[in-house]
């Protein structure tokens, strides 16, 4: 069900309903479909980018229920103010460009005047999505009967945001007449327009009049009617084919003529009609004869200048998938089909019953695919009227499926994405080892292998938008490939074709495919239709064992999923040719499968990377040897998907840099790229060629995805690095630290499917030691020769935050409770070594204001308190609150110059954005505001205030501010800060330029973290 309001009434309707059909079997309905006839006379007016319209709908209730009202949709008020649910869904997916609008770019419908049978009736207007409507009924319409719907209409079309549009006179008319939501055993389906959610209509017979000036070309659904107009294509397309050069800078607009022309098209058995004008169109008609009923279709294809190097092969594109879809599935039933080169502003492209409109596009290879994938569509969502808001693997998905054999069949080198265009990092990335088709395997692994995969079988209004491609369109492709070779591709098409045949013209349901294909075979395929498409996760398979019998070998494979399903397995020789490939039953805990033992050397589960599934590196077992599961090393220069059957293993220089070190050339290891790993580490080694010390870190991190919790992330890690190295008056002063740390955080689950809410519990052990050495000069009176000091800290952090990210006034907070153990030992005995223990407690509050996408600046604050309960009256000072910024006594953050000079800071404390060396060891709160703005040039205001209840300076209670200006260079990441004014005396000794600090976080910069937060959304 959808997450709209309406469907959320509709559900209980559902509801109501079911029960009161158990009562009483008269309700109970079983299929059926309303009927509707359209008639719309339409003019274009170009010069202010209007539609001018008169509409009649006959509407026939084929439902056994009276109807008392008509649910319609005039989606052209998606585009008219910020409420509407595709507005939301735009600023939700952080695309701006709508919300930033202006309002004479929006689009709206208006002029409306709904009457029923001639006379006029009550419209309810809806609250939340301004284009949804109902119409009230004056007398119920009773099963069988007819009405007759009317109105005229007026669409001021938008620019660009989505699907209906117009780029100057370049017009995409799309979802632009007022339309009878779909009526069917379920009920009403009134849904707002959406951007990623796509349609569900009632099929119908169109009479469509288009007048508009007679240069324009137009491409649309439905049959042509007038005979002149054919003949004009006809030239267009002798022209056009005769032409070798296009200059694909000149896309002007001529000049309208001041003639218009009335086209009128006609077309039985289509549920939308989608049209698209534009004077620039060069055409190529061309023609396609069906492969079982041999009837030929007329294609045509349309395109301006830009991309006419890749258009001007178009026809065969559109031609091919016409006849292999026929092919497949069956044949094309209409007698025209269109590509038109469009500005769309969602996707690469967009399917219409008879009509397909194409973005951008870079090479003939991605327009081949882009218009085979929309022409497809004529089949799944034109033919086969599925529920695609509800229900987007039905259509996109199984047309991506025969998408993506079309590409296999018609491109037999593979067609790894843009393969030819980067050739260079196909090679680099090891990308050419993988078969056809693995891309998409990657592609959906992106968020599956960290955890944040979706199950096939979910709305698209709940699909993440990385998800809803790479999982809706790209994993139901890869399932279905699955199903195709578990029952073999000749059963599979004969029943798609049966499919194809009892559904076409209406709305087959999830459970109508699935009951076609279990008629079929004769078999349940719930494993398949319900347990597969509903399972977030991947199931995994491996070897467990196997043992020689006779001359058999049995072989002991495991499911450890949850998930039922088959697997393919083969047993190959020392060449690695294949003996016998066998296929199981779906089953999930172990199964048994006997191979002859001839000369098998090796057995391997799915060797044609057919089964999606979870970790590949445990499916191949060697028959002979000590180490059958042993995986030879695959060291790769710097990055790389990872391989099955090997163990991956990376390696990258790396150079760092700080004061005390010096600059330090190294060397990373690391056992993964992509897809993530449950266990990732990455070992770090450089050498200070100031220090001339050996310096490192040691990451290893293991990601758990119980059903409790989103995931439980457990992190070890071990560090050293030189803090201070410096000669002071005959003096050298050396300092190091060393860290180790484990900890443990668990995310908490989200009651919706909210991916902006991060709310973790965690808790850290931080052991450090710092080290301390001082060299002096032995005529110096106190023998400081031999000083050293060692600090052994021990800190227990238990942290809760909750981090919302949501686009309008985002808010994050955490609490932080730290206990800790510390101790000092000084080799020198004139200083005196201690002990000393502490209790802290911080809490922050940060949110930001008037950030809507309009506004050109925006506020933000950050509330703080902290306090520091020690058992003895002593701490150390790293460990005190710092006014200037996080001091990073547990060393998580990196510095350039960690011992010197103040300017690189982090938050933290009280964030003073000016170093004014203020520490206190009981209680600190505050206030921090940060007003960046957009008005002339990226510059903030900040301010800082906060209350120290004893100062370590001053011994008393003290209160500081500072304020002054800063550039947001990337937010959050780096930012400089200019100090106008504080309330301590500035040390004249420092000069204006080292007042100047900034904040840089490297953290977030390093390659891997960065391949893994890659925000889509
Ligand atoms: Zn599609």
């Amino acid at each position: 069900m959808s997450i709209t309001p309406f469907s959320k009434h509709l559900s209980l309707f559902v509801i109501l309903f079911f029960s009161i059909s158990i009562i009483s079997p008269v309700f109970a309905q079983s299929y059926f479909q309303q009927e509707l006839k359209y008639k719309i006379e339409v003019k274009l007016d170009d010069k202010t980018h209007k539609l001018i319209a008169n509409e009649q709908i006959v509407y026939i209730n084929n439902s056994s229920q009276q109807l008392t009202e008509i649910w319609m949709h005039i989606w052209p008020n998606a585009y008219k103010n910020d409420k509407s649910a595709f507005a939301q869904q735009q600023l939700m997916q952080n695309q701006k460009k709508f919300a930033r609008s202006k309002d004479q770019e929006r689009g709206y419908i208006e002029g409306l005047n709904f009457k029923v049978n001639d006379v006029l009736v009550d419209v309810k207007l809806n609250e939340k999505f301004p284009d949804v409507v109902k119409l009230i009924l004056n007398t119920p319409l009773n099963p069988k009967d007819s009405i007759v719907i009317s109105t005229p209409f007026e669409v001021k079309i938008p620019e660009s945001f989505s699907r209906l549009g117009h780029v100057d006179q370049s017009y995409q008319i799309t979802q632009w007449y007022p339309k009878p939501a779909v009526y069917d055993a379920s009920g009403w389906h009134p849904i707002p327009y959406l951007d990623q959610g796509e349609f569900y209509s009632e099929f119908a017979s169109y009479d469509v009049s288009i007048t508009l000036p007679k240069n324009y070309v137009v491409g649309s659904t439905g049959e042509l009617q007038n005979e002149e107009e054919k003949l004009f294509l006809k030239n267009l397309s002798d022209i056009t084919s005769k032409r070798d050069t296009f200059y694909a800078d000149d896309n002007s607009f001529p000049k309208s003529s001041d003639t218009l022309k009335t086209l009128r098209y006609k077309q039985n058995n289509i549920h939308d009609f989608g049209w698209f004008a534009d004077k620039r169109y060069h055409v190529l008609q061309s023609e396609v004869e069906l492969p079982t009923s041999k009837r030929k279709v007329t294609t045509y294809v349309m395109f301006t200048n830009r991309y006419a190097q890749y258009w001007k092969n178009a026809s065969q594109y559109i031609n091919d998938a016409v006849y292999y879809y026929s092919l497949w599935i069956g044949d094309y039933p209409y007698n025209y089909c269109t590509a038109v080169d469009g500005a769309l502003s969602a996707g690469g492209g967009m399917e219409y019953p008879m009509v397909t409109v194409i973005g951008s596009v870079g090479d003939n290879k991605s327009l081949d695919l882009v218009i085979t994938h929309e022409v497809g569509h004529n089949w799944f969502y034109g033919i086969l009227g599925s529920n695609e808001r509800e229900y987007p693997w039905l259509d996109e998905g199984i047309n991506s499926f025969y998408e993506s054999r079309y590409m296999r069949m018609k491109y037999s080198d593979g067609y790894m994405i843009k393969k030819e265009r980067h050739r260079g990092a196909v090679t680099l990335f090891g990308l050419d080892d993988f078969p056809f088709g693995y891309d998409d395997y990657l592609l959906y692994q992106y968020s599956a292998s960290k955890g944040e995969g979706q199950a096939i079988n979910t709305h698209s209004e709940d699909f993440t938008p990385i998800n809803y491609g790479t999982i809706a369109y790209k994993k139901t492709a890869m399932v279905f490939k699955y199903l195709e070779q578990y029952i073999g591709v000749q059963k599979f098409d004969s029943i798609m074709q049966i499919y194809y045949a009892e559904w076409k013209f209406k709305h087959p349901q999830p459970q109508d495919i699935e009951n076609v294909f279990e008629r079929e075979l004769n078999q349940d395929l719930d494993w398949f239709f319900k347990d597969y498409l509903s399972a977030k996760n991947d199931p995994d398979f491996k070897i467990r064992k196997i043992k020689k019998e006779n001359n058999q070998i049995r072989v002991k494979v495991q499911n450890s999923s949850n998930i039922p399903a088959p697997i393919f397995i083969r047993s190959l020789d020392k060449n690695d040719s294949t003996i016998e490939t066998l296929k199981t039953p779906a089953f999930t805990g172990n199964v048994y499968v006997y191979f002859d033992q001839n000369d098998t050397r090796k057995i391997v589960i799915d060797p044609l990377y057919i089964i999606p599934e979870q970790n590949r590196n445990n499916n191949t077992i060697r028959t002979n040897g000590l180490f059958k599961k042993n995986e030879p090393i695959d060291l790769r220069f710097i990055g790389g998907i990872t391989k099955p059957n090997k163990t991956n293993l990376f390696f990258s220089p790396a150079v760092g840099y700080n004061k005390a070190d010096g600059f330090m050339p190294g060397i990373a290891l690391y056992n993964n790229v992509f897809p993530f790993k449950n266990f990732e580490w990455v070992a770090l080694g450089m050498y200070g060629t100031k220090s001339d010390k050996f310096n490192g870190n040691l990451k290893a991190e293991h990601y758990y995805y119980p059903s409790t919790f989103e995931k439980i992330n457990t992190t070890f890690s071990l560090y050293s690095f030189s803090t201070l190295n410096e000669e002071n008056a005959g003096i050298s002063n050396y300092a190091r630290f060393f860290k180790t740390s484990i900890g443990t955080e668990l995310y908490l689950k989200n009651s919706s499917n909210n991916k902006r809410l991060t709310r973790k519990l965690s808790y850290r052990y931080v052991f450090t030691q710092d080290e301390l050495n001082e060299e002096a000069n032995l005529s110096q009176v106190i023998d400081y020769s031999k000083s050293y000091i060692d600090e052994f800290n021990h800190y227990h952090q238990l942290r809760f935050s909750n981090n919302n990210n949501r686009r309008i006034q985002p808010y994050n907070y955490s609490i932080l409770y730290e206990l800790a153990f510390n101790s000092t030992q000084n080799l020198n005995p004139i200083i005196q070594s201690y002990n000393y223990s502490y209790h802290k407690f911080f809490a922050q509050f940060e949110q930001t204001l008037f950030n809507n996408p309009k506004s050109k600046w925006s506020f933000n604050y950050r509330l703080f308190a902290g306090t520091i309960l020690t058992d003895n009256g002593i701490t150390n000072e790293n460990n005190f609150f710092n006014l200037s910024g996080s001091l990073d006594y547990t060393y998580d953050r990196a510095f350039f110059n960690r011992m010197g000079n103040q300017q690189q800071f982090y938050n933290g404390d009280a964030s003073f954005k000016s170093n004014m060396f203020s520490q206190t060891y009981k209680s600190m709160f505050g206030v921090n505001i940060k007003v960046p703005t957009k008005i002339v040039l990226p510059i903030g205001f900040f301010a800082d205030a906060a209350y120290a209840s004893v100062d370590q300076n001053l011994s008393s209670a003290d209160f500081h501010y500072d304020y002054g200006i800063y550039l947001p260079m990337i937010k959050d990441i780096l930012e400089v800060y200019f100090p106008i004014g504080t309330s301590t005396k500035i040390n004249n000794s420092i000069n204006y330029t080292e007042r100047i600090r900034f904040m840089i976080d490297l953290n977030v910069l390093q390659p891997l973290n960065l391949i893994r937060n890659i925000q889509i959304m």
